[in-house]
C-alpha cells in the first residue's frame, strides 16, 4: 500500500503552493484520479484538495465573454442559466457525458484532464502502454483498438480523448486559465491537448505545478448548434464518434462555422479549412460529404476500428444537418 498526504488549499495561492511538491497533484472530484489510483496506475506523493479555493462559480465578464471555473461541477455548468442560453452546444455535450451522478461531482478541469479509457492504460495487467510506462510499447496496436483513434496518432499510442465536454470547448474556442508560481496565463483549447507522437505520456501543454483555475468562452456569435454522440449504447458510454457544430446563419445561408471531432483522435480535432468550405454556401448534404471529406483528410484505421472512417463521414453528414434544422442559440 502506498501513502497519500492529503491538504486542502483554501485559495488559489495556497494551492499552488501547496502544489509546488513534486509529486503532488490537484484533486477535486476524483472522478477518474481515485479511480486511476486505485487501479495503481496513478501514484501521487500528496493531494492538494482545490475544492474550496473558491474556483467553482459561472459568472460573466466585461466584453461578454464567460467564465467556468476549474471547479465548477459539470452538471451545475451544463444547467446554468447563462450556459444554456447562450452556449446550449456546451450543455448538449457535458449532458451527454458519463451519469448524472459522475456530472454531479466531476469538475471542469478534471474534463479537461481527464486521461484516456484505453484498457491497456488502465489495466496494470498489460505489461505495454507507452502512456503507462513510457518505452513498454502499445498494446492497443496489436491488441483491441475498437475505440481508438483514427486521426492523428503515432506508432508510439492511438488512443483517444475520452471528454465529450472537450469537444464542445474546441468547438466554441475557448481559453484555458492558468495559474502559476510566475502568474497568470491563457492556453487557447488549440493548444491545450496535445497529439501523442512519441511521447504520448505528455497529453497537455500544463506545466508541472500549474494549476487550471477556469475556462473562458468567448461572447457568443453563433446562431445554430448540435452536438451528436454515437455510442455503443444510449447512456454512460464513451463516444464512437462525436461532432460538435456551431454555425452562424443568415436565413438559409451558413456565415460561418466551427466543427470539432470527438472520439477520433488524441485530442478535440479541428480542420479550419473544413469550416471555411460552409462560409457563405447553403447546406447541402453533398456540401457536408465534402466538408467531412476535409475534416477527415490523412485519416486511417486498424482492422477492429475501420468502421470509424465511414461512421464519422455520416456523422458529420448528420450534425450539420441537425445544427441548420435547430432552434436559434449556440
Ligand atoms: Fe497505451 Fe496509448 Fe497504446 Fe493505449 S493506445 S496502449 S494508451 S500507448
Amino acid at each position: 500500500m502506498q501513502s497519500v498526504y492529503y491538504e486542502r488549499a483554501r485559495d488559489i495561492a495556497h494551492a499552488l503552493q501547496l502544489g509546488s511538491q513534486p509529486g503532488a497533484r490537484f484533486i477535486a472530484g476524483g472522478t477518474n484520479l481515485l479511480d486511476l489510483m486505485k487501479g495503481d496506475v496513478e501514484h501521487p506523493v500528496k493531494l492538494v484538495d482545490v475544492t474550496h479555493a473558491g474556483m467553482d462559480q459561472v459568472y460573466e465578464q466585461p466584453g461578454g465573454a464567460l467564465r467556468i471555473g476549474a471547479t465548477a461541477r459539470n452538471s451545475d455548468a451544463a444547467n446554468h442559466p447563462l450556459v444554456r442560453e447562450r452556449y446550449p452546444l456546451l450543455t448538449q455535450a457535458l449532458l451527454s457525458g458519463a451519469s448524472p451522478q459522475l456530472r454531479n461531482m466531476a469538475t471542469t478541469a478534471g474534463n479537461l484532464l481527464q486521461r484516456t479509457r484505453c484498457p491497456y492504460f488502465t489495466d496494470t495487467a498489460f505489461d505495454r502502454c507507452n502512456k503507462r510506462m513510457p518505452g513498454s510499447g502499445c498494446g492497443a496496436r496489436d491488441g483491441w483498438h475498437r475505440m481508438h483513434a483514427i486521426l492523428g496518432a503515432s506508432d508510439a499510442c492511438i488512443a483517444v480523448n475520452p471528454s465529450d465536454m472537450n469537444v464542445a470547448l474546441a468547438a466554441l474556442e475557448a481559453v484555458v486559465v492558468v495559474a502559476a508560481a510566475g502568474g497568470e496565463r491563457r492556453i487557447p483549447m488549440a493548444d491545450f491537448h496535445r497529439l501523442p507522437g512519441k511521447t504520448p505520456q505528455v497529453e497537455t501543454a500544463l506545466q508541472p505545478g500549474e494549476l487550471i483555475t477556469g475556462v473562458e468562452l468567448p461572447p457568443p456569435r453563433f446562431n445554430r448548434c448540435h452536438y451528436l454522440k454515437l455510442r455503443d449504447r444510449a447512456s454512460y458510454a464513451f463516444a464512437l464518434v462525436s461532432v460538435a457544430v456551431l454555425l452562424q446563419m443568415d436565413g438559409g445561408t451558413i456565415r460561418a462555422a466551427r466543427i470539432a471531432l470527438g472520439g477520433v483522435a488524441h485530442k478535440p480535432w479541428r480542420v479550419p479549412e473544413a469550416e471555411a468550405l460552409l462560409a457563405g454556401v447553403q447546406l447541402t448534404d453533398e456540401v457536408g460529404r465534402q466538408v467531412a471529406a476535409n475534416l477527415l483528410a490523412g485519416a486511417s484505421a486498424y482492422p477492429d476500428n475501420q468502421f470509424k472512417l465511414e461512421l464519422a463521414q455520416r456523422a458529420v453528414v448528420r450534425a450539420l444537418r441537425n445544427a441548420a434544422e435547430s432552434r436559434e442559440g449556440a
